[in-house]
Formats: structure tokens, sequence, C-alpha cells
């Protein structure tokens, strides 16, 4: 086979997990390291100032917006995904809420055959990530590279969320990401002073800089080379031309969870019977790719605002001029925290052993999916901590350039009916507080005559939208459906790992960010620690 180039790890998509793997190998100096990115530099404006992700959503430039399939449980609503597409990934275009799993789900990883995450071994990789003031040393890490804080401003809304809460006995909770997770409080956010601090404005920044980091950006990795069972290099094209290039040591998929089983797909690994529905000849079959896809469905309460201003008027016309000004001048205002602020995880039985809804508080509201209404609102987005509603990652084509099909049959499992319909309960009774219900001028959606659980559920299924936390697409097991080791190495070849979102055993509780950046911290901490090993 002929090659363009060589380096020693080849790492295919430059998103959350990516960019932490491309710095971590890169730190010793001994390798070279090529990182093959799809979409552009992290240049915008709108990806630094904290509100104004939701401009790049729908930009082509930055965001795949895959069209996902009719969904047979919400209604035939097909819905579009926003995923990054831009140095950074989700990183770069996220709402900047920064939580981690808790506790008990990486024990129940451990228990169910991934070994060496259990809760004790990924909290140094949690603590590596960050640079975070406050809370208890055990816990929180102090000289990560990735600033984490708390709100700049913590809006009257949230402020009164958080109350209403209390009102109600919830426990307060002053960091979701100490040492309980139940209780309500406010989100924190990877932030540094006014700016985002994504993983490409932090660990990729300090990779870029070593001379054996070579970034290509516009650059869309089309299929896994191999030799036999072994991974040996990337055909990608970039610029209208195709070429390749070798890796010495491995291949690195961190495409994250719609990618990255698509382009094993692509590659030849896979179901069978996706394969050959796709017409791409099997190189090694491999059943769970693409299956057990996971995504945290948001089902949102509205409120109309009155008595202050609520997120929405404050983004548009004059305001919006006097919160740029307030920006560009002190760093403040609305312009530099994220939307979404304030949490509660709760149980929807008092039987559970652990929090099982989260509930998030946005001191705006939307018209549609990440677009903000014109009048003032409010919402309270209502969530199955972890869905067991699965889905599937199909190619439909061998062509690389088109999209696979995304089919997470949302609300397919009875138990996340159930719990979605137990948190919007919740969520009317936090609105109906005293606290919060004084900015309440009337519910507007789903509005008074939705009263019972089915008028509850039928809301779900007509207003539901995705929380664009994918994952499990390329499971982590040792069962005959998981997709890597865990190692992360694919089964059953060699010099190949997935490193992303789409190796999770289940989707992580709360979002999904963090955990991500854990699986790189710890993912490259194996490979590196492989690469010590003699042959
Ligand atoms: C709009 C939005 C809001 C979100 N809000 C939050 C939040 O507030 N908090 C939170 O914790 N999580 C949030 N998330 C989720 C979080 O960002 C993701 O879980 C996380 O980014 C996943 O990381 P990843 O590394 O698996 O994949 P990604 O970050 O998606 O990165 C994958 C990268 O691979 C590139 N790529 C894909 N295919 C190829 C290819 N063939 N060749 C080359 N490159 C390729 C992509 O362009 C992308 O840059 C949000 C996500 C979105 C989209």
């Amino acid at each position: 086979m002929q090659f363009d180039s060589e380096t020693d790890y080849c790492i295919v998509g430059a998103g959350a997990a990516g960019c932490v793997v491309a710095d971590r190998l890169s730190e010793s100096g001994r390798d070279r390291v090529l990182v093959l990115e799809a979409g552009p530099s992290d240049w915008h404006p709108f990806i630094h100032i904290p509100a104004t992700f939701l401009q790049l959503v729908r930009d082509p430039r930055f965001s795949w917006y895959f069209q996902m399939e009719p969904e047979r449980e919400l209604k035939g609503r097909a819905q579009r995904a926003p995923q990054g597409k831009v140095l950074g990934g989700g990183s770069s275009i996220n709402g900047m809420a920064f939580m981690r799993g808790q506790a008990s789900e990486y024990d129940e990883w451990a228990d169910k055959g991934c070994s060496g995450w259990g809760y004790n071994d990924v909290l140094p990789y949690f603590k590596k990530i960050e640079r975070y003031v406050g809370g208890d040393d055990h816990y929180r890490g102090r000289s990560g590279p990735m600033s984490v804080t708390g709100a700049n401003e913590v809006h009257l809304l949230t402020r009164s969320f958080v109350a209403a809460g209390i009102e109600l006995g919830f426990p307060a909770n002053a960091d979701f990401n100490g040492s309980a997770r139940d209780g309500i409080g406010v989100i924190q956010n990877n932030r540094r002073g006014r700016f985002r601090s994504g993983a490409a404005q932090t660990y990729l920044a300090r990779a870029r800089k070593r001379a054996n980091v070579q970034i290509e950006t516009h650059a869309l990795g089309r299929r896994i080379l191999f030799e036999g069972k072994r991974a040996i290099g990337v055909e990608f094209s970039r610029g209208g031309q195709v070429k390749r290039v070798r890796a010495r040591r491995e291949v690195i998929l961190s495409c994250g969870s719609i990618k990255s089983p698509h382009l094993l797909q692509l590659s030849g690994v896979g179901p069978a019977e996706t394969l050959a529905a796709a017409g791409i000849p099997v190189l090694h079959e491999l059943p769970g790719v693409g299956r057990d896809l996971r995504d945290h469905l948001f089902v949102r309460i509205a409120h109309r605002v009155r008595g202050t201003q609520s997120m929405n008027e404050r983004t548009r016309g004059f305001r919006l001029l006097y919160e740029l000004a307030k920006y560009a001048v002190s760093g403040s205002g609305i312009m530099a925290n994220a939307t979404t602020s304030g949490a509660l995880f709760c149980r929807s039985r008092p039987e559970l052993a652990f929090p099982d809804v989260y509930v998030a508080f946005t001191p705006g509201s939307y018209a549609q999916q990440l677009q903000l209404e014109r009048e003032p609102g409010m919402a309270i987005s209502v969530i199955q901590s972890h869905p067991e509603s699965v889905g599937t990652i199909r190619a439909r084509t061998a062509n690389p350039e088109d999209q696979p099909a995304i089919q997470p049959n949302y609300l397919s499992a009875a138990l996340d009916r159930q719990t979605v319909v137990a948190g919007l309960r919740v969520a009317r009774r936090l609105f109906a507080a005293p606290a919060l219900a004084r900015w309440s001028a009337h519910e507007t959606k789903p509005g008074p005559s939705a009263q019972t659980d089915e008028d509850l559920l039928e809301f779900a299924r007509s207003a539901g939208t995705p929380g664009l936390h994918f994952s499990t697409s390329c499971r982590m097991g040792t069962d005959a459906n998981a997709v890597v080791t865990p190692d992360l190495k694919v089964r059953g070849l060699e010099g190949l790992r997935v490193i992303d979102a789409s190796v999770m055993p289940g989707c992580s509780s709360g979002n999904t960010h963090a955990p991500v950046l854990m699986i790189g911290e710890k993912g490259s901490a194996m490979m590196i620690e492989d690469r010590g090993k003699p042959a």
C-alpha cells in the first residue's frame, strides 16, 4: 500500500476527547502525532463568548447538523442533531455545563466488566482535567488545563429556581462535582473569565505548540487502512484530494458517538447485515458497532415571565447592545454566561438508591430547538438520567461523504416514559413553589390542560428534543456485543482504539462533556503505559 506521509499516532476527530488525547500523547515529545479534523479551526468569536454558542449549532461550517430518522415514540418526528464540526468538536459549541457523572454509575461500569473504570479509578482523571477554586480537595482538581468555575452572574430567575427547590425540601447542593449528587444548586461551567475554556482552547492549544504535533483541519477521515487485522493508517480527503497516512503505532478514533461507529462501518468493521445493506465488504464482523446508541431526551416545561427580564429579551434589540457593551467593558452580564444554569437531581421513586431525574433550569425559553423565544420566558428541562431506550447508527452507503442513519429510539423503554412523567411533575411543583411562582405569568408549555400522566406523556412525545448527549454506540465491555475492551482497543483488531463518548457503557447522568474528557485522559494514560512496555 502506498502512503503520502507517516506518523506514530493518527487521531481522527479533534473533539472533546481527541484534543485531550493529542495533548497527552505528544507531551513527552517522543512520538509524532497527527490530528485529522473534518471541521475548521476554532476561529469564530461566537465559540468563545459563552452565550453565543446557540448561533453556531445550525451553522454547517461548525456543526454537522445531522438529520435524524423519524422517531416512532415521538409521533414520527424526524429531528436535527447539531454536533460540533470544528477543532474542539462539541466542546467548542456546547452549553458549557460542566457536570461529572455520579459516583455510583462508574462503579456500575466496573461491575458490568469494565474493570479499571470504577469511581475510585476515574476520580484522579476527573481531577486532572480541571482547575477549580472551591469545594473539597479530595474531589476537585486545582491545576489541570481547563478552568472550571461557578456562574459569572447567577440570574435572578435561577436563584429563584434554587430557592423554590429549597422551599420544597430538596437539599441545597453547592458542588454537583463533589461528594454528593442529590439536591438543587447552580451549574458549574468550563469557562475562563469571560471566555469558553473548551478542549481546543486548553489541551489542543498547548499541544499545537509542539513540533511533534500536526493538525489538519477540513480533513475528513474516509476509512481506516488495515494490513490483515492490524490498523496501519487512515485514508482521508482534504481540499478535493484523497491521501493516505501511515500510523506506525496506533490509529485512534475520536469522531464522537455518531461518526466513530460510522467510520468503523465504512472501514468494514461492524454488523454484517448493516455492511451488506450499505455495500461495504466485511473486514471484521463486530455486531455491536453502532448498536446501543443512547441519548438524553429533553422535555421542557416553559412559563411566560413577568416582573423581571429573562434571557430571551436580554439577547435582542437594544438590550443586546447594552449586554454586548457590558461584556466588552467588564466581561460580565448575560453574554458571559451559559444558558442552562440551575440543576436539581432527585428520585422519581423514593426507594431508588440514586437520583434518576435531572431537572435543568434555563432563565430563558425556546421557540424551537435551541432558538430562544421573543417573549420573556423560563424553562425547566426534564431528563431521565440513565435512559434505557437504545438506538442505532447505520451506514446507508459506502460513501464517506454520506451521513449515517441515526435512530435513538427515544422513549421506547417503559422506564424512560415513566421517569419523564414523574420528572415533569417535579418540574411543575418547582414552578408552583412561591419563590419561582412570583415570576410566572402562566405556563406556556404544555399549558394547564395537560393534567393526567397520559397528557404529560403525550406532551413529552410531541415536544421532547434530543439532548445531544449521544453515547454508547461503540460500547466498552467484555460481552459479545461490546465494541472496545476496557483498554479501549477495538475487539479482535490491533493498532486501533476508540476514545470518545461512544465507548461509555451507558449514558452518563447529568451532561457528557466532563465524562468524555475523563475518558480522553484515562485512554491516553493507558496508551502511554502500553508505549512504555517492551514490544
Ligand atoms: C449543542 C450542544 C450542546 C451541548 N451542551 C453540553 C453541555 O452544556 N455540557 C456537556 O457536558 N455536554 C454538552 N454537550 C455534549 C458534549 O459536547 C459532547 O458529549 C462531547 O463533545 C462529545 O465528545 P466527543 O469527543 O465524543 O465528540 P465530539 O466533541 O463531537 O468530537 C468529534 C469530532 O470529530 C470530528 N469528526 C467526526 N467525524 C470525522 C471524520 N470522519 N474525520 C475527521 N473528523 C471527524 C468532528 O468534526 C468533531 O470535531 C452538548 C453538545 C452539543 C452538540
